[in-house]
């Protein structure tokens, strides 16, 4: 079945309420749409988020890219959508970078894909159930805002809540030790520092995690991207689990994380890896490592979140689901992925399941 035609677009949609991390505030989320149309009229859809800080892609980048780059070099009008590995590959090799643009497109092939072969894509990627169990993100904040905002998501049913650190380093113990008061014993805690701390402070910091019995499920990114030496050294020193964020892209980057031993787990997002079939490989290669991976994701809308569940379902060692972006957002236009307090459900139909909501109104 060949595709006839790829489209991009661009929609914005409010927060709730801004989200703050140690590297940017956010009030809004653009959102850029890629709607891959073959011959027998079957749409498949893929999303983008920009995220300059993190990836380096903007909107106008990731639109200029689509458009004038990976739907061009390789020529995908005209080629048959059941080589999807082949296709995947041809997209990675357009350009260097640009994971989010590349990211866009190819989920839109494996949404088109798996409605041709009339499965939803979880299934096509070879997994099961279709429920996935998620946690919660505190952005970052006053300690005692922060540990104020999470007692609600604990009476909502999550028993998961993932904190962001790293501006303020010597506000940081406070902060966990407010919210562990706040929400008792049985609630995990996963740390997200961003790269907003010095080896040095890291390993004081996570020190004192340990010895306040804070109980800390994992710290993600404690420091720089590039310092792979850094995180060596704070897996090194100390108890809690090291996990690579900024510093994983490509399956490349993973291969040198993986050898060099630098972190106990990976947490893969679409928009870093440049789609569905690189994240498969860094949580292969995870595997084989015996290292367990979490699937994360920017600040999206809900096409390539549904992607990045899909995906989870799909992956035996994508342990870890931190998909929350959707519940930031007031109001978009699609329907297919539900979030029911920690749960998220996947509409049983081909394909990510993902369709315009015609009622909507922004
Ligand atoms: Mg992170």
């Amino acid at each position: 079945m060949k595709i006839v035609s790829i489209q991009v677009s661009v929609e914005a949609y409010p927060l709730v309420k801004p989200f703050k991390t140690a590297l940017r505030t956010a009030t809004e989320i653009e959102h850029i749409l890629v709607s891959v149309v073959l011959e027998d009229g079957t749409e498949g859809l893929g999303g983008a988020a920009p995220t300059v800080a993190i990836t380096g892609d903007s909107t106008g980048g990731i639109v200029t890219i689509v458009e004038e780059v990976i739907v061009i070099a390789p020529n995908l009008i005209g080629r048959d959508i059941e080589n999807i590995n082949a296709l995947s590959r041809l997209i990675q090799q357009t350009c260097v970078g640009n994971t989010s643009a590349k990211a866009a497109v190819e989920i839109a092939l494996y949404d088109a894909v798996s409605k041709r072969w009339q499965l939803p894509l979880f299934q096509y990627l070879g997994g099961e159930s279709n429920i996935l169990k998620n946690d919660m993100t505190i952005s970052l904040d006053e300690p005692e805002a922060m540990a104020k905002a999470a007692l609600p998501l604990i009476q909502n049913g999550f028993s998961t809540l993932k904190i962001k650190l790293g501006k303020d380093w010597r506000s940081d113990v406070d902060r966990v030790s407010l919210i562990r008061d706040a929400v008792g014993e049985h609630v995990s805690i996963r740390i997200d520092a961003n790269q907003g701390w010095t080896p040095k402070q890291a390993i004081s910091i996570i020190h004192e995690f340990e010895d306040r019995e804070l109980n800390v499920e994992l710290v993600e990114q404690p420091v720089q991207a590039h310092d792979i030496e850094g995180l060596k050294e704070i897996k090194r020193s100390v108890n809690v689990p090291i996990m690579a964020d900024e510093s994983l892209f490509s399956p490349r980057d993973a291969l040198r994380l993986l050898n060099e031993q630098a972190v106990d787990l990976l947490n893969i997002k679409l928009m870093k890896t440049g789609g569905i079939r690189r994240a498969l490989q860094i949580a292969d290669l995870a595997e084989a490592a015996g290292v367990e991976c979490m699937i994360g994701s920017m600040m999206e809308a809900s096409v390539s979140v549904a992607a990045a569940a899909h995906l989870a379902i799909a992956h035996p060692n994508i342990t870890k689901i931190d998909l929350d972006a959707p519940l930031w957002i007031k109001n978009e236009p699609f329907e297919g992925i539900q979030f029911i307090n920690d749960q998220i459900i996947i509409a049983d139909r081909p394909g990510l399941g993902i369709k315009r909501n015609p009622s909507f109104i922004q």
